[in-house]
């Protein structure tokens, strides 16, 4: 028996949008175990702090295990990402793409990688025509100003961003 296939997919996720559903779907018939690695990123700022930010993809995934997402995990990390991928034994990592802007820093990211460790390849993926151009960011753009953010996200995730802008509202009043 050939050893186990294990892809990592890596992201901010801040928060999980129906584009990062659709990308975890396509990877999950690419590898026999997906790990959806959650970056720290706080240089980013991010709107949902790193616990959040899993909560909300682990949702998803029980939602997806009706399916055939039994092989998903979901976990943070806060280290060079080569590293965590040695440290799990991964392969693959799996990243999607949207746009040509996407590509350059993909690009060089990829590259980077491949010299960090030449055993591990990066692997593109295309989210279906309607989710391509969702981004977390103009989600939470669209959102912040009281626009409908429920075709980007799961109707989990627009009721948590809904919570936490009226929390945040609270907070500034
Ligand atoms: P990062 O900070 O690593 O860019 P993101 O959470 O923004 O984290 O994205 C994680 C990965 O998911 C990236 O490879 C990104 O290109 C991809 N991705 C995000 N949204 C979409 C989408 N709508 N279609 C395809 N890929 C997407």
């Amino acid at each position: 028996m050939g050893q186990l296939r294990v892809g990592i997919y890596p992201g901010t996720f801040d928060p999980i949008t129906n584009g990062h559903v659709d990308i975890i779907g396509r990877a999950t018939r690419l590898v026999d175990r997906l790990v959806i690695a959650v970056a720290a990123n706080p240089d980013k700022g991010p709107m949902f702090n790193l616990q959040e930010r899993v909560e909300m993809i682990q949702e998803q995934v029980a939602l997806m295990r009706n399916g055939d997402g039994s092989h998903i995990e979901v976990r943070p990390f806060d280290k060079l990402l080569m590293h965590f991928v040695q440290d799990l034994g991964a392969t693959l990592i799996l990243r999607g793409l949207r746009a040509v802007s996407d590509f350059e820093y993909e690009f060089q990211m990829a590259g980077m990688n491949t010299r960090l460790d030449p055993n591990v390849e990066t692997i593109f993926l295309m989210a279906s025509e309607r989710q391509q151009f969702i981004a977390s960011r103009f989600v939470k753009e669209v959102a912040r100003l009281g626009g409908d953010i429920s075709h980007f996200v799961p109707p989990e995730v627009a009721q948590r961003t809904a919570r936490k802008l009226a929390q945040q509202d609270r907070r500034f009043a």
